[in-house]
């Protein structure tokens, strides 16, 4: 690694130049980017170059008491939460409009950072927008209810804000969480935004835009560093009310551990391992196509990854062929190239993870119908794998792998790819691929996930709410649910 502009950084736009210019990525802070008290730093790597590309504070415990304190002081003295709902609602529309007009800086910033692909992240600032949009909507729709009582009484549910809430996220969408951050403020709460450690440039844009769309200084704090420095600092902090994290199993894990202590209520949204179900009836091609962009986009770093292919068997040559042939057309390149269709994974430690679970595939004697290894100069890119002969219970397809790799499994029948579908720890999401009408309303019924997709995969949108069951976590992101997730019920009895 070197400290020379890197070459990705010469295709960003001339407002993302202007943006970067000097840029420090602190924590923000009571509405201002600062250093951390201890003052430690942290690089921020170029994946496509493997080059530093900028500095970001790296913070500690102290760091996480002042975005506490600053976020408690808005919520007690209710600066955010007593502002009457409409006016919420015309600030939050005005962030979603700062945000749109800084798309192109926030699309450029996630493509530097994260090493996903220009293209992808154009696609993160549209849901950024659009989940903002939607969020902005809530404050005047936050009904509480009036429960039926004997006579004597009036009694209220009323709707309220958790408080401070801790938002805990993952490197692989640093823009898109934007929607997390607008929904907890619509609910009235103030937020501690724990960025991603590999990501943390567009949390700080985001942040000072919130200031400039009229979110009161300290409404909306943002922290940079690692996970056990910060993050845990964040859950453990007794001022924090309610946390949100997404990110893998194993943190879920520390965290709800951790969260025991305080009593502080988690929402978990974890990894997967979510199946890719083809039946015979599919049709090969086009479904061929939808395998391949479930597992391939986002460098496999999404947690709905298709990455396990479960493939009837009376078709499985024939699909895994027609797979292959769409793969070849992948082309890996750097983020700014408009004909590269995968970027780099995230960071070297991602790209040594990669390598080790496919030379664990090769170990437990699977076949390899695509054989992708390291490429590119200098980032961290590896191109696509397929392997076949996989059975359920070895680890490549019980594992989340977090990188362009598929596992394909066949099937004899229905009751089979239930069997495969269900017999894994995650329960997240997972895709059925059929023109049979009954068939794909019974998948639906026996699938153990929070998501299902038929004939469809990875389809999403702010109304719809999403999670997952069992090691997947818990709780709700996006839609009402997350609203409500975000307020709890204070019951008011009222003599008459
Ligand atoms: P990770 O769990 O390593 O880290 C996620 C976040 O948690 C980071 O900000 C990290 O600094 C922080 N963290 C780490 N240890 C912590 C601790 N002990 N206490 C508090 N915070 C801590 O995950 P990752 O590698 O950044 O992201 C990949 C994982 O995220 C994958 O498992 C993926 O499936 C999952 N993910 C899930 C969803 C979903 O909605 N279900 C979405 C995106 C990513």
């Amino acid at each position: 690694m070197t400290t020379d502009v890197s070459p990705t950084l010469s295709h960003v736009s001339a407002r993302t130049e202007a943006y970067l210019k000097d840029k420090f990525f602190g924590h923000v802070i009571d509405g201002s980017v600062v250093e951390s008290i201890g003052g430690a730093t942290m690089p921020v790597i170029d994946p496509s170059t493997g080059i530093e590309i900028a500095t970001a504070a790296s913070g500690d415990a102290a760091d996480v008491d002042r975005a506490v304190a600053s976020a408690r002081r808005v919520f007690d003295d209710g600066t955010w939460r007593h502002v009457a709902p409409l006016e919420k609602e015309h600030r939050l529309h005005r962030l979603a409009q700062l945000i749109d007009e800084n798309r192109t800086i926030f699309g450029d910033l996630d493509a530097l950072d994260a090493g996903l692909l220009r293209t992808y992240t154009a696609f993160l600032e549209h849901f950024g927008v659009n989940a903002t949009s939607y969020f902005a909507g809530w404050p005047s729709k936050l009904h509480g209810s009036i429960p039926p009582v004997p006579a004597g009484m009036n009694v209220q549910h009323r709707r309220v804000p958790r408080g401070v809430v801790g938002i805990i996220v993952p490197w692989n969408g640093p823009t898109a969480v934007v929607a997390m951050v607008a929904a907890a403020l619509a609910a009235g709460n103030s937020v501690v935004l724990k960025a991603a450690e590999n990501t943390p440039m567009s949390a700080v844009l985001m942040a000072e835009l919130a200031v400039e769309a009229g979110i009161p200084e300290g409404a909306f704090n943002v922290l940079q560093g690692t996970g056990q420095a910060v993050g845990a600092a964040l859950v453990e902090h007794p001022g924090t009310d309610y946390i949100s994290f997404t990110g893998s199993a194993a943190t879920g894990r520390a965290i709800q551990t951790a969260a025991a202590k305080t009593l502080t209520p988690v929402a978990l949204e974890l990894g997967g391992k979510s199946p890719f179900i083809v039946f015979e009836d599919a049709e090969i091609e086009p479904t061929a196509a939808a395998a391949t962009a479930a597992v391939w986009s986002g460098q496999g770093q999404i947690c709905t990854a298709g990455s396990r292919v479960l493939v009837q068997r009376s078709i499985h040559d024939e699909f895994v062929a027609a797979m292959v042939e769409a793969s070849r057309a992948v082309t890996v390149g750097h983020v700014f190239d408009p004909s590269a269709t995968m970027g780099p994974l995230v960071s070297q430690t991602q790209l040594d993870r990669v390598v080790g679970y496919v030379d664990l595939g090769r170990s437990e004697g699977v076949d390899v119908a695509l054989d992708g290894g390291l490429a590119g100069d200098g980032g961290f890119f590896h191109e696509p794998v397929i392997f076949t002969g996989v059975r359920n219970e070895m680890r490549i397809a019980q594992e989340e792998i977090f990188g362009p790799v598929m596992s394909v499994i066949p099937f004899d029948d229905e009751a089979d790819a239930v069997r495969i579908a269900n017999d894994v720890e995650y329960g997240l999401a997972a895709g059925v691929f059929t023109n049979d009408l009954r068939r794909s309303q019974r998948m639906i019924d026996e699938l153990t996930v929070g998501t299902v997709w038929v004939n469809t995969y990875q389809a999403g949108y702010p109304t719809v709410s999403y999670g997952g069951v069992k090691q997947s976590g818990y709780g709700r992101t996006l839609g009402e649910e997350m609203v409500h997730e975000l307020t709890h019920v204070k019951s008011v009895w009222i003599a008459q």
